[in-house]
């Protein structure tokens, strides 16, 4: 269960690790009263659940109430990543001398935690992780004895602060472990950028995410302080993983979604996900999975690829053409239909003259083609 950032916020404060200021802004009434109240410069930010809001426009300073009102109305608006903006958040605007970036996960393999962090925070970090490794640090601890003066100073070094600092990581990164990861059954606390301002280490992003697992006490301590389910609310209704390539994927059924990656990459192509709508999946939950690809500025063309059981074919279409119908951005599409109700949801596509194939591989190629990768 992901965490919006005000939320993973909220945590932090009841874990005693200071955060800026922060008022939620669910409709243009809230922008309004709030114009006149926050202190300038004040940071607008998107709260969706998924990450890179800054390069996707959803973070902007504010120097004035009109520049405020003018953001926090365009951010309320707009959807990223194909997700909908669910409210703005205006945080106190916080002086940043430097990025950091600092996580604690659980570490399945080494079966221990991990204190993922680096000198080079902020918008950039899969680029650092990318292009210069060597800027990531990596330092375990056992669940057992937990974090101790020496990760401290190791982490402290390889973040660039002086000894002088080391008090305060290990102040920090115990909130992080012990009250938060622990106290909220968390696998995942990260922060990022951690703003070196001054002498002070301040949070100004913040990325929980909940272990599925959690037991019903650690979801009613949420709910009462989150003020909603977070068990009841998934990011998508489909499962998607992002990669590096650029031909869309969406199959139904984990199966068939990398059996049709394969034929992808068997033609030459790089898939750009993973994506499997699964069985009985509705026009929705297609429209959505089509969405996101569409609005992805990596995704070239998109390879719809439905084995129509549970699953209807005209469901799959209409949930295709909708969504190309409300996408300001235009992609090939290529789907290949084959099952229950098929006749249909070639009629669907044909109408909207989209063209389809019943043979993945030639639905594969095609796809390839129209990437521009063949
Ligand atoms: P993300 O892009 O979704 O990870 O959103 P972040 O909350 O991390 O914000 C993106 C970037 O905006 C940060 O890396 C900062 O460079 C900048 N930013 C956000 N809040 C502030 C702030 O309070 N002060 C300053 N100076 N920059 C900020
Ligand atoms: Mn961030």
């Amino acid at each position: 269960m992901r965490l919006y950032e005000y939320e993973g916020k909220a945590l932090f404060s009841k874990a005693g690790i200071k955060i800026p200021g922060q008022t939620l802004l669910k409709t243009q009434e809230d922008v309004r009263r709030a114009a006149s109240a926050v202190k300038y410069p004040v940071v607008l930010k998107a709260q969706v659940l998924v990450g890179g809001r800054g390069k996707a426009g959803g973070v902007k300073v504010a120097k004035n109430a009109e520049e405020f009102v003018k953001y926090a109305n365009e951010i309320l608006g707009m959807t990223i990543k194909g997700e909908k903006v669910a409210a703005v958040l205006a945080a106190d605007y916080v002086r940043i001398d430097r990025e950091l970036y600092l996580s604690i996960l659980v570490d399945r393999s080494s079966r221990k935690y991990m204190i993922l962090h680096s000198d080079k925070g902020g918008v950039d970090i899969e680029e650092v992780a990318r292009e210069s490794p060597e800027h990531i640090y990596r330092t375990p601890f056992d669940p057992f004895i937990g974090i101790k003066e020496y990760h401290a100073r190791e982490v402290a070094k390889n973040l660039g602060l002086d000894q002088s600092s080391v008090g305060r990581v290990l102040d920090l990164l115990r909130r992080m472990h012990e009250g938060v990861m622990l106290h909220y059954s968390a696998d995942l606390v990260e922060i990022n950028p951690l703003a070196v301002s001054g002498s002070e280490l301040v949070p100004v992003d913040a990325k929980v995410t909940i272990d599925d697992n959690a037991t019903d006490a650690v979801i009613s301590e949420l709910k009462e302080v989150l003020g909603r389910d977070p068990s009841e609310e998934e990011v998508h209704e489909f499962n998607y993983v992002k990669l590096d390539g650029y031909v869309g994927i969406i199959g139904n059924g984990a199966g068939l979604t990398m059996a049709t990656m394969d034929e992808v990459q068997r033609f030459g192509g790089k898939p750009a996900d993973f994506l499997d709508i699964g069985g009985g999946a509705e026009r929705n939950v297609v429209h959505d999975a089509a969405k996101l690809l569409l609005s992805d500025p990596d995704v070239r063309a998109i390879f719809v690829n439905i084995l129509g059981g549970i699953t209807r074919c005209d469901e799959v279409a209409s949930g295709v053409v909708e969504a190309l119908n409300t996408s300001s951005s235009r992609k090939p599409i290529v789907i290949r239909l084959v099952g229950t109700n098929e006749d249909e949801g070639r009629r669907i596509l044909e109408k909207a003259g989209i063209s389809y194939y019943t043979e993945m591989d030639e639905a594969a190629q095609a796809a390839v083609r129209a990437a521009g990768a063949m």
